[in-house]
């Protein structure tokens, strides 16, 4: 019987430890796939060079405890992970990235691992509770293709992680992502989006695509589960021909890189708003009509969305509008992930709401272009002039425009 109680004494302060860990990281995201060889590992490692490239706080975690790879894509040659205080202390592969992996724990790391579910469950725990990680924007993990112990155990001690899913175009591997799906559904994982790796080759002497093994499979898969679609990744030879000289992906001058850049920047803006927002992004939404500020928010047909990074304008959406009622608008922008709005009047309702959703409101800006005014927000040249903010209050009582 004693026995039990400290194995649960135990258990409990593992997970006391992965939830004081997982509280310092904004984003999860496990990198899937149905099938092994399709890129998942190539998509994980980029998508952590370009958002640490990016200035986030990436934190890259392999759990393929079969077949860790990681380490030899980013050209991390005799991966050694050091312990120290009982912590093991992650890999610093740059100024915004580090990198565990349990091929920086083996001694013979090309030998097989052959170990049993309940194993692999405790190692990936541990990597999540007795890693010395830093505060992270994002931790993206590599798990073995399929829906095996691996991804269950993220799943189920992540709660708010959500999935990438990566596929090649044809069915054989479409089949298998499938499969992926419908265990991200059974375990309440939200899937962020599919990527279609290996979807053509641009012939670096013509500049033209030929579909090697087809294209657009994963479109359409994304498609049909009403999931986004992330983007597609071409062949490139040299992302092999590096990979097997353990030289490392990310000084390759790639076509990859563009559609990668493109992903990235997708995911950052998809990211649901109740995780949080990275430090150095802000979402800044605006009322807007006829390419300028709009005075009526309740009533305007579209509001400009800008994403500013490090106080550079990085993307501008233009977002419709849900139809007018009674608190519907304001929930709406802070349901797209906004940290900030700028309004020429508000309604009281309105502000209460944004308050209360921890949107930060400038109200009584003038009528200029979204940009303008973005740039005169983030130089602090725009007042707030609160007795504005009576202003949709006002055509509210007189029946509305
Ligand atoms: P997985 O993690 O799905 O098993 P990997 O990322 O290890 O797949 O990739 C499998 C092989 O395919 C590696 O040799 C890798 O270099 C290669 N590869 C991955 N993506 C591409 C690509 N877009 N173009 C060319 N080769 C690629």
């Amino acid at each position: 019987m004693s026995g039990h109680t400290e194995v649960h004494q135990e258990f409990s302060a593992q997970d006391k430890m992965i939830d004081q860990f997982l509280q310092k990281v904004d984003h999860k995201l496990i990198v899937m796939s149905g099938k092994g060889g399709v890129g998942k590992s190539t998509v994980a490692a980029n998508l952590a060079l370009f958002l640490s490239n990016q200035g986030y706080r990436v934190g890259l975690l392999d759990v393929d405890v079969h077949g860790p790879s990681i380490a030899g894509l980013l050209g991390i040659t005799d991966l050694k992970l050091n312990i120290i205080n009982n912590k093991i202390q992650p890999h610093r592969y740059n100024d915004h990235l580090e990198v565990v992996s349990i091929q920086g724990l083996l001694d013979t790391p090309d030998k097989p691992l052959i170990w049993r579910g309940p194993v692999k469950i405790g190692i990936i725990r541990q990597f999540l509770a007795d890693a010395n990680w830093g505060a992270l924007d994002f931790l993206i993990i590599d798990s073995p293709p399929g829906t095996g112990d691996e991804p269950l155990t993220v799943a189920q001690t992540i709660t708010d992680c959500q999935a990438v899913i990566v596929t090649t175009p044809q069915e054989i591997s479409l089949a298998d992502v499938r499969k992926s799906i419908q265990f991200c559904k059974k375990v309440n994982m939200p899937i962020l989006g599919i990527i279609e790796n290996m979807s053509g080759f641009i012939c670096p002497t013509c500049g033209s695509t030929h579909a090697i093994f087809k294209s657009g499979g994963g479109k359409k898969t994304a498609q049909d589960y009403n999931l986004t679609f992330l983007g597609q990744l071409p062949i490139d030879p040299n992302i092999v021909i590096a990979g097997d000289a353990g030289q490392g992906i990310d000084t390759l001058n790639s076509p990859v890189n563009i559609e990668m850049h493109q992903i990235v920047d997708h995911i950052i803006s998809n990211l649901p708003k109740h995780q949080g927002n990275c430090n150095n992004t802000i979402k800044i939404a605006i009322p807007v009509v006829d390419g300028k500020l709009s005075n009526h928010f309740g009533h305007c047909a579209e509001f400009r969305l800008i994403t500013v990074q490090d106080g550079t304008i990085r993307k501008q959406d233009t977002l419709i509008p849900p139809p007018h009622a009674p608190g519907v608008i304001p929930n709406w922008v802070a349901d797209q992930g906004c940290t900030d709005i700028i309004v020429g009047g508000l309604g009281k309702s309105a502000l209460a709401i944004f308050n209360e959703r921890g949107v930060r409101v400038l109200c009584g800006a003038p009528s200029d272009t979204p940009k303008n005014l973005v740039s005169l927000y983030l130089s602090n040249e725009l007042q707030s002039s609160n007795n504005t903010c009576n202003h949709e209050d006002h055509h509210h009582s007189c029946g509305g425009h």
